[in-house]
């Protein structure tokens, strides 16, 4: 399909990605750097896939300011797998952690962990439909917990945390997986970061685990060899075969961004492109943000009519239109514009104009 044919897709996730990535990624597709094969073709423990894993792992570094005490996982199984991995190699002391449920992921993640360990919801904003994120005092975990966990952006509902809880000594764990790299994060104060690519990444398939040494090699000699972070920290991400093109294609992305000018510039558009959706939507006669403006999500912005047959003929004429994906989560129904790194200003841009003529039909 050539760029022109080309829709706004707003999905949550798999998403949209940097179209220049993936016309270089078409180019390189059956033959790599001409090294006569491609990534999909390539061994692993070649030299070529080795420099890319390596490559990506160090822009990844650089363009998130991870410290060297942290190592890099690129591991399978999503950010669900990671629902599981965290207790099992986590839960090392007391075997007690404390969640925040702040949307079905983390509640999703914290219903795993009960599997492993003695789990304490500590805050929830689930009487509200997860329409604001609690705020949380030191005072409020358990002092001998052996990590709190949180999900930073709560892709279905559109909140973020506006705020870093404070845990004192108990390790932060943080699912990032629908707002890594949309804007800087001290990455200093968690624990353990992970994402699933398919977010604002790359293709789904690999999940990122940024996680401080520290807490490395404390499973149970029991576990799947998979499930252990030892496993994949003492061998590189390389104890059998990584998911090779996800990795390259991350890679190029964590290239791009560092062209684009790091995080920080995309941060500045972010904003740009969230401020401008919300400002529409809250001066609208017809459309409304259920989320507490404090608490809006930069990524997933998430809005209503009020009436659920309107909701549904605006996805379908937006659809119509070249603006795809629009169906808010079929939990919670509505409409949600997801708007990644790779969404161009032109993109929000032609929805507000679209929302614009909707509602003026609509009245
Ligand atoms: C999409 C998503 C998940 C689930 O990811 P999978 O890769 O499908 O397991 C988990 N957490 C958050 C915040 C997400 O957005």
């Amino acid at each position: 399909m050539k760029k022109a044919e080309r829709v706004y897709n707003f999905s949550a996730g798999p998403s949209m990605l940097p179209l220049e990535v993936m016309e270089q990624a078409a180019e390189q597709l059956t033959n790599y750097g001409g090294c006569g094969m491609s990534v999909m073709e390539m061994s692993h423990r070649s030299s070529e896939f080795e420099e890319i894993l390596h490559s990506a792992e160090k822009n990844l570094r650089d363009i998130m300011n991870i410290p060297d005490h942290y190592k890099v996982l690129f591991i399978q199984g999503g950010a669900t797998l990671q629902f599981s991995m965290i207790p099992m190699n986590l839960l090392r002391n007391s075997k007690k952690a404390d969640y925040i449920v702040t949307g079905a992921w983390a509640k999703k993640a914290a219903e795993e962990a009960k599997k492993f360990g003695d789990i304490k919801i500590v805050a929830s904003s689930e009487e509200s439909v997860f329409s604001y994120i609690p705020e949380v005092k030191k005072e409020e975990f358990r002092e001998d917990a052996d990590y709190v966990h949180i999900t930073m952006n709560n892709t279905i509902y559109g909140t973020k945390f506006p705020y870093i809880p404070d845990t004192g000594e108990i390790p932060l764990v943080a699912d990032f997986s629908s707002c890594i790299l949309s804007e800087t994060v001290d990455v200093s104060k968690f624990a353990l970061i992970y994402a699933g690519a398919q977010k604002n990444i790359g293709p789904a398939g690999v999940v990122i685990v940024i996680i401080r040494e520290d807490l490395i090699g404390h499973a149970s000699a029991d576990i799947p060899v998979y499930l252990d972070y030892k496993i994949h920290a003492d061998n590189e991400s390389m104890y059998n075969t990584p998911p090779t093109f996800g990795i390259y294609m991350a890679g190029e992305v964590f290239k791009n961004i560092v062209r684009l000018g790091g995080v920080p510039a995309l941060e500045k558009i972010n904003r740009e492109k969230a401020k401008k959706l919300y400002d529409y939507i809250d001066q609208s006669a017809l459309y409304s943000c259920p989320v507490v403006p404090k608490d809006r999500s930069l990524m997933n912005v998430v809005f209503v009519t009020g009436n659920t047959d309107l909701d549904k003929k605006f996805t379908k004429e937006a659809k119509a239109a070249g603006l795809h994906n629009l169906g808010g989560h079929r939990s919670i129904g509505g409409m949600r514009a997801s708007i990644y790194n790779a969404m161009p200003m032109e993109g929000v841009d032609t929805l507000i104009e679209f929302m614009k003529k909707f509602e003026a039909e609509n009245k």
